[in-house]
């Protein structure tokens, strides 16, 4: 009989000691999707905001714009059902009355407010009091019964901080567990009293503690002015944990070793001799910087950045000829097909007559052509050009010396690594180029593991680009500009509007505009070009277009990157309003690339949004690329900017980059410093700040 009582009972306790192992994990899990994994990860956990319960007011002088704090008598509590189902409570104070309603309750809730009411314990109501369905009254207010008469509970000395949370975390729950983690923690300083001095920081101890429960009566801590000591010191140790990380995978790379492409130069000068044009200063300039790169004994990492148009495909044609002339072969991938295939056709044009062999590959090759490329690229090729295809498992290089990509924001980090890995004889030397120029401090927190080339200067000769904003009322007027140009022996790129939601829709407005314009502009020839397209008829297409046999190039957003057609002066886009910036401007390069007076018209949509107006602006009033990304990353924020998200870098949370831009300066200078003399200490605030995430890092 004992044996048979026992037995449920052991089961009993057995589930419940299940269930809180599971509540645990659960808690683990969610705290899990806020990246709180350590007890370090949960005091850097700082609020958003705080709300301020260190006071009480009165019903009468309590404000209407905010949250206050007032304590009451429950006088009566009733479920009603007016307008719907809710619980009332009607309380007041001595200066008047005041009503909570729930909207949503338990039934415990009912009963704590009767319990309340029938011993005459007071609340302690947090909330927003306005005037509602009953008189003054507060919705879903937050409180707490507090004990009898005469031993009331002492008010907090703090402000109560609200924490970035997820669904099913309660702010209290969180309050508690942040709690005993900063109880639990002695808040070791990580850098040394004389750098603190130095750079004027509070220390992180009381830092820490003063952010996750600060004083009442001043806005230093708030998130929009975050102006106090204590802010600027966790901002700048945040930056430095980044820069630290980003700096010592910079250094680790050093460490790995790669040909030394020392040359004399001798092809790199016949191929300039050919040129029809000479280099510009900026050209030059970064130039050298990549020449002096390769001729290490360990990789280099460099991103050369450049505006549209500003010559960045000749100065990879020279660093190329630097690795083919050690006899080393060099990679050169780009992210679409057309760009891909109008490098092949510029490169082969350049180099070819110098002796050079040049392999074309490509996704779309038909299998014998593909196989064909591929052994040439096993047997030494000297130059291999094509797509994303050149980081297929079966493309193998004999001497894989250098590793350029082209407009490396298209790709991901993934398949960056991928060309590097086809070194089979080391490691090659990598260049990367991009035209979405992004301003400094942001280039400086999520570069700072490469080395980074400006040309800051356009070819000379170009004509100005003049952009006109017109109302798509007008769009008469912009077709007879287009036949206008033509006529003067010009050419002109339509770009559709961008459809985002729908591939579909997108190609179907594609070929409706062509099929419009080619009746517009009868006695023209009109050509299409879109992402459905076969790859051998976009570039037939292409060809006629660059040959000037098609006039008017009715396109999506396909010819966005790279394609070149210096005769082409005029550009239109359609509902201008629906691209991002960095694409406008992008497609605004693709003319003024001749001698030509250029212009880009930038038709949209009436009536026009506020913002899409502030945009269109940007555009209108700026030419430089620099001013414009500038702009744009104030109205986006940095987290949309260069593929920045699958970077890999470790996103701010706390500092700003166009606010702390000095702090940014301060962290990376001080980074060096610390990987370079006092490594012990660099690697103990790593540790904190991203003890628990580095592995995120070693991509
Ligand atoms: P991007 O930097 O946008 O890739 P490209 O390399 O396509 O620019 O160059 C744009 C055009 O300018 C090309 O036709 C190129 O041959 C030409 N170009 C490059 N450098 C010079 C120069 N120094 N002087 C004149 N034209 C140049
Ligand atoms: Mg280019």
């Amino acid at each position: 009989m004992a044996e048979k009582k026992a037995g449920p009972a052991k089961a009993a306790k057995a589930t419940k000691s299940e269930s809180k192992s599971k509540s645990q994990s659960a808690l683990q899990q969610k705290l899990g999707k806020l990246g709180l994994r350590s007890r370090n990860d949960l005091i850097l956990h700082f609020p958003l905001r705080y709300e301020d319960e260190t006071s009480v007011v009165t019903i009468a002088e309590a404000p209407w714009d905010g949250p206050v704090q007032v304590e009451v008598r429950v006088t009566d509590v009733s479920i009603q059902f007016r307008p719907r189902r809710q619980l009332v409570a009607r309380c007041e104070d001595d200066s008047g009355e005041l009503w909570l309603r729930f909207l949503n309750f338990y039934g415990s809730q009912a009963k704590q407010l009767e319990t309340a009411r029938d011993e005459g314990r007071k609340l302690r109501v947090f909330g927003e009091i306005r005037g509602g369905f009953f008189g003054s009254e507060m919705v879903h207010p937050r409180y707490k019964s507090l004990a009898p008469e005469g031993t009331g509970t002492s008010l907090p000395q703090s402000l109560t901080p609200v924490y970035p949370t997820t669904a099913g975390l309660a702010q209290s729950a969180l309050r508690k567990i942040i709690g005993k983690a900063l109880a639990e923690s002695d808040l070791a300083e990580t850098l040394d009293a004389s750098l603190l001095q130095e750079l004027d920081l509070a220390p992180f101890a009381a830092s820490a503690r003063l952010l996750h429960a600060p004083p009442p009566g001043t806005d230093e801590f708030s998130l929009q002015s975050r102006r106090h000591p204590a802010w600027r010191r966790i901002k700048f140790d945040e930056l430095l944990a980044q820069q630290l990380s980003l700096r010592r995978a910079y250094l680790a790379r050093r460490e790995q070793g790669a040909p030394r492409l020392k040359a004399s130069g001798d092809l790199a000068q016949r191929l300039l001799q050919q040129l029809s044009f000479q280099l510009t200063g900026a050209q030059q300039r970064v130039w050298q910087e990549i020449a002096r790169d390769l001729g290490e004994a360990h990789p280099m990492q460099r991103l050369l950045q450049g505006d549209v148009g500003s010559g960045k495909t000749i100065v990879a044609a020279l660093a190329a000829c630097q690795a083919i002339e050690c006899g080393w072969q060099a990679a050169f991938m780009a992210p679409t097909e057309i760009l891909a295939e109008q490098h092949y056709k510029k490169l082969s044009a350049w180099l070819e007559p110098l002796g050079v062999s040049v392999a074309w590959l490509s996704g779309s090759l038909k299998s014998a052509k593909k196989k064909a490329a591929q052994a040439e690229a096993a047997a030494g090729a000297q130059l291999v050009v094509g797509t994303h295809a050149l980081i297929q498992e079966d493309v193998d290089f004999l001497r894989l010396g250098l590793a350029i990509v082209d407009e490396q924001h298209r790709f991901g980090v993934a398949q960056r690594l991928e060309l590097r890995k086809k070194g089979k004889a080391g490691i090659p030397h990598q260049l990367m180029m991009s035209a979405t120029p992004i301003p400094r401090t942001l280039a400086m927190s999520y570069y700072a593991d490469l080395d980074v080339s400006v040309i800051d200067e356009l070819p000379p000769g170009r004509t100005p680009i003049r952009t006109k904003l017109v109302s798509d009322a007008r769009r008469d007027e912009v077709v007879g500009a287009v036949r206008h140009a033509v006529e003067s022996g010009r050419q002109a790129y339509w770009v559709c509007p961008l459809i985002e939601e729908s591939e579909k829709l997108d190609l179907q407005a594609a070929i409706d505009t062509h099929a419009i314009l080619a009746e517009e502009l009868e006695g023209l020839s009109v050509g299409l070009v879109h992402g459905r397209l076969k790859p051998d008829e976009k570039a037939a297409t292409m060809a006629a277009f660059a040959a000037g046999e098609i006039h008017v190039l009715v396109a999506t957003t396909v010819i966005e990157v790279g394609v070149d057609v210096p005769n082409a002066s005029l550009m239109v886009i359609e509902h201008a309003e629906r691209f991002g910036l960095a694409q406008l401007h992008q497609l605004r390069g693709r003319v003024g690339r001749g001698a030509h007076e250029s212009a880009c018209v930038l038709l949209y949509a009436t009536p026009l949004s506020q913002t899409g107006r502030a945009r269109l602006k940007i555009i209108y009033e700026n030419t430089d690329g620099f001013e414009i990304a500038r702009q744009d990353l104030q109205l986006r924020g940095p987290g949309e900017f260069v593929g920045a998200r699958q970077s890999g870098v470790p996103l701010l949370r706390y500092a700003d980059l166009e606010m702390d831009g000095e702090l940014v300066d301060l962290a990376r200078d001080q980074a060096e410093r610390l990987l370079r003399e006092r490594p012990a200490e660099a690697e103990r605030h790593l540790q904190r700040w991203l003890g628990s995430k580095e592995e995120l890092l070693k991509a």
